[in-house]
Parts: C-alpha cells; sequence; structure tokens
C-alpha cells in the first residue's frame, strides 16, 4: 500500500469489513475519483454545452447524479472559463448521492447547516431551480466567504449565506424548514486518498469528538424541522459510531422521525471516495423543536448550551431600502431591461443592496435577520449611491445575456476572455456607452463598462487571474 494508514484505523475496518477489508485497503493503491456536476440554472442535459464538455473532460456519468460526471486526472475544469461561469461544481462523485437523497424541490424551504465550500447548497440549488429560499449555513467565518462565492459563481438567486452557530440559526427559526441537510463535520476517513492530512488528523479519539459534535449539531438540526419535514444527514467517514450509530440514537430520542434509507458508497465497490447518507422523515403533526428523550440528552458531550445572543438592532429601516431598490430599478431599465424583481423585500447593508427570497408563506423578514452574521442576504443587486447604481457581480452570474442591454460574446478560447479574466480593459465599437455583460459562449462572466471605445473591467479584483 503506498498510503500509510494508522494501525488502528487498518483494524477497524477489518472489524467493520470482515473479508471484505482486504479489497478496501488495496483501493487506497488506486487513484482517486473526480467529479463534477454541470450546473442545471445554466443549462441542462442534452444541451450543447453539456456535449461540448462531456468531449472537452472525456466525461462519464455518475450512476447515482443525474448532473455528475467522472473526468479524467489530467483535465483541469478549475482553470477553464466555463467554471468562473459557474457552468459546473467540481465535486467528489460520492458526494453528490447526499443531495440526490434528500431530493429538495422547488418552492420549498430548505436549510444547508453546515455548507462551505458550497457541494451541497450549489446542488440543492440546481433543484430548487430558483424558486423557494436555501439558506446556506457555515459556521467557520473565512470558509462562509468562499461558501458566499461559490453561491454567487453558480448564479443562485435565492439563496441566503448566513455564518452562525447551530444554536443560534435554531433560536430563529424552529419548525422552519421543508428540508435540512446536514453534511457534519467528521473524522473524514473518506479523504485519505485526496487529502493525506487528514489521515495525521486521524485517531480514536478524534472519532468520539467528531460524534459528540455532530450529535451537537443534529439536535439543533432537528429543532429546525417542520413537522412532515425530512432531514439527510451526511458523512465522509466510514466508522460507524459517526454513522449508523448516530442515526440509531438520533431514532431513539426522537420518535417522531422515521429511517427512509441509507446509503453507503465504499471505494472499493463504486467509483468514488465513500459517503454516507441517512434520510428521515419527521411525522406530521407535533413541533420537533423541544428537548430530545432523556436517552439522546444524557449523551450530550457538550453539556448546556451558552446562553443565545440577543438580536443586535432592530433590523434595516424599510424606507431606505426601498428607495435603493426604486434607484437600483431604475437603473436595470436603462441597462438590463430583462431584469424583473421577486417578490422578497429589499435589504440595504450600508449601500450593498440585496433582494431577499421569498417562499410561499415562509418569506424572510430582516427582522428575523437581525443580528446574524450574513454574508450574503440573497442576490446582490448592486451598490447604491448617491448618484449611481453599480450593478453586482453576483446579479451578472444571475441573470441571461439577452437582459442586458449590451453584452459581448466571446469564444472560450478568445483572447478578450483571457484579458477580461485577468482584469484588463476591452476594446468596442467607440459609440458603445454604459454597463454591459461579458459572457463566453452564452453564459455571463461579469459586467463591464462601455466608454470611448474601451471596456472598463468590473471583474471583482480578488477573482482576477495573474
Ligand atoms: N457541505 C459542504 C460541501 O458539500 O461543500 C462540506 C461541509 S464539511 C463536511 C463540514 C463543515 O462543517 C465544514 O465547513 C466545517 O467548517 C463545519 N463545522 C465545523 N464545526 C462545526 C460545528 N460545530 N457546527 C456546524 N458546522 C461545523
Amino acid at each position: 500500500m503506498t498510503i500509510s494508514l494508522p494501525f488502528t484505523y487498518i483494524e477497524q475496518m477489518r472489524t467493520l469489513l470482515g473479508q471484505d477489508a482486504e479489497r478496501f485497503l488495496r483501493s487506497y493503491d488506486e487513484t482517486r475519483t473526480q467529479g463534477l456536476r454541470i450546473n442545471p440554472l445554466k443549462t441542462d442535459f442534452h444541451s450543447k454545452l453539456t456535449a461540448e464538455l462531456c468531449k472537452m473532460y472525456e466525461l462519464e456519468p455518475v450512476p447515482w447524479c443525474g448532473t455528475g460526471f467522472y473526468y479524467g486526472e489530467h483535465h483541469r475544469p478549475g482553470k477553464h472559463p466555463y467554471h468562473a461561469a459557474g457552468l459546473y461544481y467540481i465535486q467528489e462523485p460520492s458526494a453528490m448521492s447526499a443531495v440526490e437523497m434528500l431530493d429538495p424541490q422547488p418552492g420549498e424551504v430548505v436549510l444547508d447547516l453546515a455548507a462551505a465550500p458550497g457541494g451541497k447548497s450549489s446542488h440543492i440549488a440546481g433543484k430548487m431551480q430558483g424558486q423557494g429560499l436555501l439558506v446556506a449555513n457555515e459556521i467557520h467565518p473565512a470558509r462562509a466567504k468562499i461558501l458566499a462565492e461559490n453561491i454567487e459563481r453558480m448564479g443562485v438567486s435565492n439563496a441566503i449565506v448566513t455564518n452562525a452557530t447551530p444554536d443560534e440559526l435554531a433560536a430563529r427559526f424552529p419548525s422552519f424548514f421543508d428540508r435540512i441537510m446536514l453534511d457534519a463535520p467528521c473524522s473524514g476517513e473518506g479523504m485519505f486518498r485526496k487529502d493525506p492530512d487528514a489521515i495525521s488528523e486521524w485517531s480514536e479519539d478524534h472519532v468520539v469528538m467528531c460524534a459528540a459534535r455532530q450529535w451537537d449539531i443534529l439536535e439543533q438540526a432537528v429543532k429546525m424541522l417542520k413537522p412532515g419535514g425530512t432531514l439527510a444527514y451526511s458523512t465522509c467517514t466510514f466508522n460507524r459510531q459517526e454513522n449508523e450509530l448516530m442515526i440509531e440514537r438520533l431514532l431513539a430520542a426522537f420518535p417522531a422521525f422515521t429511517l427512509v434509507g441509507t446509503e453507503r458508497i465504499w471505494p472499493h465497490e463504486h467509483r468514488g471516495e465513500g459517503h454516507f447518507v441517512a434520510v428521515l422523515r419527521a411525522a406530521a403533526g407535533d413541533s420537533l423543536a423541544r428537548e430530545p428523550q432523556a436517552a439522546g440528552d444524557a449523551h450530550s458531550a457538550h453539556g448546556r448550551r451558552k446562553a443565545e445572543r440577543a438580536p443586535r438592532g432592530k433590523g434595516q429601516p424599510a424606507a431606505p431600502a426601498a428607495a435603493g431598490m426604486a434607484q437600483f430599478l431604475a437603473w436595470a431599465r436603462e441597462e438590463l431591461p430583462g431584469f424583473a424583481p421577486g417578490q422578497g423585500d429589499a435589504l440595504l447593508f450600508g449601500e450593498a443592496l440585496y433582494e431577499l427570497p421569498q417562499a410561499g408563506g415562509s418569506s424572510l423578514s430582516a427582522a428575523q435577520l437581525s443580528g446574524l452574521r450574513i454574508p450574503r442576504a440573497g442576490l446582490h443587486l448592486g451598490t447604491i449611491r448617491k448618484n449611481r447604481v453599480e450593478p453586482a457581480h453576483a446579479l451578472a452570474l444571475a441573470v441571461k445575456p439577452e437582459w442586458a442591454r449590451l453584452h459581448y460574446d466571446y469564444a472560450p478560447d478568445a483572447p478578450e476572455i483571457a484579458a477580461y479574466l485577468r482584469g484588463e480593459t476591452l476594446p468596442v465599437p467607440p459609440d458603445h456607452k454604459g454597463w454591459a455583460l461579458v459572457t463566453v459562449n452564452g453564459l455571463p462572466l461579469g459586467w463591464g463598462k462601455a466608454s470611448g471605445g474601451q471596456l472598463k473591467n468590473h471583474y471583482p479584483k480578488g477573482l482576477r487571474l495573474p
């Protein structure tokens, strides 16, 4: 075996897998699997673009995900302009199983509780087709920022990104979500081929710590699920403590749940690094936003929770946000005439204007979000200054080129695309003036502003290529 594994881990896997263990251990000698998911918000399975990608990257379908594909080791899809345009998300193939099993629907209210960098959230958003509300949450601030960037890149218009602890969210959103995805932080045994650092972090104590943390997060997830709602729990680890035993404990503590199904993806049986998913459905009727039965509670490793933080302020006054929206819509009539505002409230954070997503009777209010750290409060429309509007990068990625008064389209290998992604100006006809979308084969990449024969580059500085 080329990878050196901890002895206790090997023993654990021998106990778990019996005679299959040697085959499992030999899978460490094989190269890891790599995959991408086509973004249905940008194209569909039968499109010319999908056919082009299949050829470019020698894609082969992932059996458990209709939008998922394997690509060969030597390809680098993360470097292509189509990646910057959000045409696909690079994701380990077995991780694609979780959202397929959660099965979110357009119009629902969905939470992804441990969401960064955004693989599952972008998968959920693709299935929701811009309808309903997705709350994508990440506890670590730096990772929440990456999550927000990925949500934007994928052109998701109906998601808010929060940077909160599970407890903070549970206090705001009791019995609120139709579906919850909990892709829990875990001991990462399925990461060993991909990330050798995961091997050095592994120990039996670490597994125990992960299981205690998973239970604490699960308890909060349960409180946020509507009666009749669906919870998917997943990990990229193999041991039973973090997987089946966690689900058994949940079923014992919350008898309102029934197990819909579980799935294990094994690297010696499937083309994937490994994943565990369990889907549970809550009974219709009683709210789950209460303490679990004593058996579950007695196991809680972290004891009593800290007091909830009081909300900061009462939310933004509506008047400036409405005025900001009016100013934005006046801009859009000129520069983005195809844009139609949704039903959600406008929100102003300083000069940044957002449109909050709405979902049936469960729209979010500014007050409900007040005091939470929110890297992205829905679709970022633009910056509203005294006499001008600057459209947001997120807006460029969420609209169609034909909505814009001006757009410039180039082939992926055109020098203009490379120049644009480096932040350079582009030549445009001298009589063109105003905001324009730059697109690659019909997919928006970002904004530019035309004047005097040049397109000033508005591709965000932090995303520019060297
Ligand atoms: N779902 C993500 C995706 O598909 O891209 C991957 C999530 S990763 C397996 C687990 C996440 O849980 C990490 O981003 C980590 O920062 C977060 N996390 C760590 N400790 C946490 C806690 N106590 N509560 C909630 N999330 C936590």
